[in-house]
């Protein structure tokens, strides 16, 4: 579902990933760990379209992310083709980033109605579902500012989810959560994970990575140190890096 090879991204001079190589395949969870400033986001960001990589390649889906490619050639996106890739894609914040002036039904309508061309009732049908999957059946006319952190995470989790992606990713999607607020979260990605969603989780909840993930990676400085699966990597971790980190979150 994602394929990394030798991904590159700076900043001005400042190179903040320095030759990603990853592989998610479909229905597997990928936690990513590291510390602060090691290139989490710019890399869940260039998956997304929301940053271009300077060198390397990433697919999705089998597609090269920024291009499309036709008859053996490579054409660069266009801004309506990459809103149709990326909507593919969901995304998933540490600040939910939900509309303010809109109910929760309406965050969850707005985009497959405006962006995927979608007919209002099958968008609110399925929004009643997902809102009651993520345990918020009687939220649909509140408005965010309403909503306890954790709610609003999970509103935006199903807003995702209401554009029917076929990727999930998810960057510190409990760091701005009270901490008695962060276990239905990650309830509802759970649930998720086991449901077949192809994920990939920037988090530093260790305890969700060893029981939810397929693979754990962690990166430091803009690369991957250790990759691997979570009784390998959390359990036995063989880099200094990777020990030093553990040591300090656990
Ligand atoms: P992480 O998510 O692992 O904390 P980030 O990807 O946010 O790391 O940041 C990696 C590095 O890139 C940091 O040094 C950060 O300051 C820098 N950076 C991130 N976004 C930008 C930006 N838009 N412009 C300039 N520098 C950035
Ligand atoms: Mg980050």
């Amino acid at each position: 579902m994602v394929e990394a090879v030798g991904v590159h991204k700076s900043y001005g001079g400042n190179l903040v990933v320095k030759g990603i190589d990853l592989t998610v395949r479909k229905g597997e969870v990928m936690c990513l760990l590291g510390p602060s400033g090691s290139g989490k986001s710019t890399f869940l960001r260039c998956i997304n379209h929301l940053e271009k990589i300077d060198a390397g390649t990433i697919r999705v889906a089998g597609e090269l992310v920024g291009y499309r490619e036709h008859r053996g050639r490579l054409h660069e996106l266009k801004d309506a083709e990459i809103a149709e890739r990326r909507a593919g894609i969901g995304m998933v914040f540490q600040q939910f980033n939900l509309f303010p002036h809109m109910t929760v039904l309406q965050n969850l309508t707005e985009a497959p109605v405006l962006v995927r061309r979608e007919k209002p009732a099958a968008a609110r049908e399925r929004a009643h579902e997902l809102l009651a999957r993520v345990g918020l059946s009687d939220k649909a006319g509140a408005y965010p500012r309403s909503l306890s952190g954790g709610q609003q995470q999970r509103v935006a989790i199903a807003r995702a989810l209401n554009m029917r992606p076929g990727l999930m990713l998810f960057d510190e999607p409990t760091s701005a959560l009270d901490p008695e607020l962060v276990g239905e979260v990650l309830d509802v990605m759970r649930d998720l994970a086991a449901d077949g969603m192809t994920m990939i989780v920037v988090t530093h909840e260790i305890a969700f990575a060893r029981e939810v993930a397929d693979t754990v990676t962690f990166m430091d400085d803009g690369v991957v140190v250790e990759s691997g699966p979570p009784a390998e990597v959390l359990g036995n971790p063989q880099h200094p890096r990777t020990q030093a980190f553990l040591a300090k979150v656990l």
